[in-house]
């Protein structure tokens, strides 16, 4: 059995430092907004290249309370992608404004720029791009699409932490960078956590106002706010788990390019393309094959954790079935959604492991092959 994902392996190289400090947390009689958290975002600042960041419960808060910040809100637009995890969307939705999908690039599999543009109404406030499964947007095209049209950027870095566009790290090229701590993410918490990186200093005290009940002094409120604070155990542990990020990205990068070089004249396969001048950190390593669901099936049953990131895509979801979009109208996303499956990916896999996953995903397609020539 090979997991899509082991957490506990992680654990084990990290689990006496956490275990220590997560005691002192428990000592230390201060739970919520204490100094951990305090660390944790001048720490996270630093290594995201932003004026600042605010740790907050999810990375679906983030991208709520980024839109609350703008003040984008009832029957306003926002332009994202389908081919995305439902949190993207539902925050549009959570604020009253709607989201209006554009399709994908085929080969990075995020929002294509070219489509953007056809998608601008006089109602459109944002555009999110997803960096989805570590891979950065093409943020030249898209900043320049913002700029031309005076639209709010919001980067959806959820899957994307420690990845760069030209040099430059994701969540530093729009308004605001949206970040989930969720334990399968590359900098994941032991349990939920998020973030926002912002430049603009009136930005970020408005956010830290609404994670708090919408007040900046306590007892005192302006706005109607959430609860939305990160607790200080996840602080402490995400402070530790940041020394590690970079190599742990790195392995990532390793393991997906040894998956490329075993995969490598497998016709029937096709791997991830990484847009040009860009560090993609893969949170997933996933690949595009004929006859998908049925080699989905033959590898759960050959015992390797392979994952369809998304079965289905937003547009065609019933919470969005209301916004007007039908089968047909996003083709791209259509057609990829049905070719992708994501295999094991983490930092920890062992070689070995990857060469066993490579062998039974190719004799699967053989077999699924000889099967549909019969
Ligand atoms: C995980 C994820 C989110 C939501 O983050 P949570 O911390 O689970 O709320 C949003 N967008 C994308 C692309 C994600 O992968």
């Amino acid at each position: 059995m090979i997991p899509i994902l082991d957490s506990k392996r992680q654990y084990a190289q990290i689990g006496a430092e956490v275990e220590k400090a997560v005691c002192e947390v428990l000592r230390s009689g201060s739970y919520i907004l204490g100094p951990n958290c305090k660390a944790l975002e001048s720490e996270l600042a630093k290594y995201i290249g932003c004026n600042y960041t605010v740790t907050l419960n999810s990375g679906t808060d983030a991208l709520h309370l980024a839109l609350r910040a703008l003040d984008i809100g009832a029957g306003d637009e926002v332009i994202t992608t389908a081919f995305t995890f439902v949190a993207t969307t539902e925050a549009i939705g959570i604020v009253g404004a709607h989201p209006v999908f554009a399709d994908i690039d085929p080969n990075t599999f995020n929002i294509d720029p070219a489509k953007i543009e056809a998608a601008i109404t006089p109602r459109t406030k944002a555009i999110i791009p997803v960096h989805l499964y570590g891979q950065p947007c093409d943020m030249d095209a898209i900043m320049d699409i913002a700029k031309r049209h005076n639209l709010y950027v919001i980067e959806d870095c959820c899957q994307a932490i420690g990845a760069k566009y030209k040099g430059q790290m994701v969540g530093t090229f729009g308004d605001i960078g949206c970040f989930s701590f969720y334990p399968t993410k590359n900098l994941g918490g032991m349990g939920d956590g998020g973030l926002i990186s912002v430049n603009s200093e009136e930005l970020k005290n408005r956010i830290i106002a609404l994670r708090n009940h919408g007040g900046a002094v306590r007892y005192y409120h302006d706005e109607i706010g959430v609860n939305s604070r990160l607790d200080e155990i996840q602080a402490a542990i995400l402070r530790i788990k940041l020394n590690y990020i970079d190599e742990w990205n790195c392995a990532r990068r390793d393991h997906a390019k040894t998956y490329n070089e075993l995969f490598a004249g497998c016709s029937d396969i096709q791997t991830p393309s990484e847009l040009a001048d860009t560090y993609c950190v893969y949170h997933q390593y996933t690949l595009k094959i004929p006859n998908r669901d049925n080699i989905h099936k033959m590898l759960q049953e050959a015992g390797i954790g392979a994952m369809l990131y998304y079965p289905v895509p937003l547009h065609l979801q019933k919470v969005h079935s209301h916004l007007g979009f039908t089968k047909g109208m996003l083709p791209v996303t259509e057609k990829n959604t049905e070719l992708v499956i994501s295999l094991p990916m983490f930092p920890e896999l062992t070689r070995e492991e990857q060469e066993t996953v490579a062998s039974t995903l190719i004799s699967c397609i053989e077999k699924s092959k000889s099967a549909t020539a019969v």
